[in-house]
């Protein structure tokens, strides 16, 4: 399957996934405000419901000592009908049932509305004492209660109190339609989300997968040519096996320097690969700065001497910074190896320490041949070279400065590079104090 199509296929599968996510908390959300709003509309028809219930069987046992529960001056005209509580809640209906399930307060209720709705009416028994939905004739919605309250002196088995939640239902509706519109805008809004969002998450996966892949191809042909010449250069001695080795010096020793550039370049290899993998750990302790950079530089003073290249160093830091004393070691050979390599004979090579606000600064600076403006940028790129024959013949790779740019950026500091106020290259280290 291509490259393409592989990204392609985990994009959309990315895109789906977060489409669904997007779409079941929409909905998830939805619901829960819709049944708290719910709930909390009922809560109040259920508050009047019950506190209604209380007034009415408030009003009983006193009753009991007289028949005021029948009024005599205003009453109903059935004086089996009992009169509901002072103060009665407009909201709430009150039908009375008698032991044969027959409502007996039909005038208080009114004849047209008995008659329109509640003639056919059955009392619910099943229900006692549990707040209960119905719609009368398909149109007008009530929650109501039946309670058991019968007293001697009336015919008065269950009373029911009816509440109209016409206004609630409506609310409700409203609602229910206003969150399914929200909700439906939302996930439509969410599949150009989970498009972009895809998009985004892909960009850094298909940009190191490029890296990768550029990285694998770079050291399969690094690794390549040290092989081949070191093949090429053992089979030519093998078609002469009587020949002395003084003879066969040069083939000998030209495998020996490719098997050297090779060890190196698989431990380059090694180092960035676990720096990847974020595997490498780092093993700080404190080093003085001045001191180390002195004991490092010794052995390359006599190096360049040996090539008419003069060495100087300016320690002026006396500071100690936490750090890895291997990796800061492997910094700093990297950069005076190049600098021997980028040099001729009587150019010079400097190393300069001081202090900067919170910084201690590191400059290694040679008046070799230098880099290009333009060509700096790419410096520490992994495998770049300005000039691949000369770097080959000095055995670069052009992994050196990335592994370099790596152990600073462990240390929290910075590398950066320009060039030397005459002639050659400064490189710029800056590690943070203790
Ligand atoms: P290499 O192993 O090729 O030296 P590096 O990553 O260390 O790889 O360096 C990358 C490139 O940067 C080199 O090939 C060279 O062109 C350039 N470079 C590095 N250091 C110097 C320097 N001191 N002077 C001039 N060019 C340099």
């Amino acid at each position: 399957m291509g490259k393409q199509k592989v990204f392609r296929k985990e994009q959309l599968k990315f895109m789906i996934f977060s489409f669904i996510s997007f779409t079941v908390i929409f909905t998830i959300f939805g619901v829960i405000i819709f049944s708290q709003v719910k709930s909390t509309l009922f809560t109040q028809t259920d508050e009047e419901l019950l506190s209604f219930k209380a007034k009415v069987s408030d009003v009983l046992p006193e009753e009991d000592h007289r028949p005021p529960r029948f009024d005599d001056n205003d009453g109903p005209q059935n004086p089996n009908e009992r009169k509901g509580p002072n103060n009665p809640n407009p909201r709430i209906m009150m039908l009375h049932w008698n032991n044969e399930g027959e409502i007996i307060n039909q005038n208080e209720i009114g004849t047209t509305i008995y008659e329109s709705y509640f003639q056919d009416y059955e009392l619910d028994k099943e229900n006692v004492n549990a707040i209960t939905n119905m719609t009368i004739n398909d149109l007008y919605n009530f929650r109501y209660i039946v309670f058991e309250d019968h007293t001697e002196g009336d015919e008065v088995e269950y009373v029911q109190l009816l509440i109209n939640t016409d206004p609630e239902q409506t609310i409700l509706a409203n609602f229910g339609k206003l969150i399914i519109i929200c909700s439906s805008i939302f996930i439509i809004l969410s599949i150009s989300a989970s498009y972009i969002l895809s998009k985004r998450m892909m960009k850094p996966i298909i940009k190191s997968w490029n890296k990768q892949t550029e990285f694998v191809e770079n050291a399969s042909h690094e690794l390549r040519t040290p092989l081949t010449i070191i093949q090429n250069k053992l089979e030519l001695l093998l078609t002469a096996p009587q020949e002395k080795i003084m003879n066969k010096f040069e083939n000998i020793a030209l495998s020996l320097s490719e098997t050297r550039r090779l060890s190196k370049l698989t431990s380059d290899l090694l180092t960035l690969a676990r720096a990847d993998s974020a595997e490498s750990q780092l093993n700080k302790q404190p080093v003085n700065v001045d001191n180390f950079i002195k004991k490092v530089c010794n052995p390359y003073i006599d190096i360049a001497e040996s090539q008419e290249k003069h060495v100087w160093l300016k320690l002026n830091s006396k500071i100690e910074i936490e750090a890895d004393e291997q990796r800061l070691h492997q910094l700093l050979v990297i950069l005076l190896d190049n600098a021997l390599k980028y040099t001729a004979e009587q150019d010079s090579i400097g190393v300069k320490t001081y202090n900067e606000d919170h910084k201690v600064v590191i400059e290694i600076t040679d008046t070799g041949i230098g880099i290009s403006k333009q060509n700096m940028k790419y410096i520490f790129d992994r495998f770049y070279r300005e000039d691949r024959a000369r770097s080959r013949e000095t055995g670069g790779s052009g992994l050196g400065l990335s592994i370099a740019q790596w152990i600073v950026t462990q240390h929290n500091g910075t590398i950066s590079v320009s060039e030397n106020q005459h002639k050659g290259t400064t490189f710029i280290v800056k590690l943070p104090k203790k």
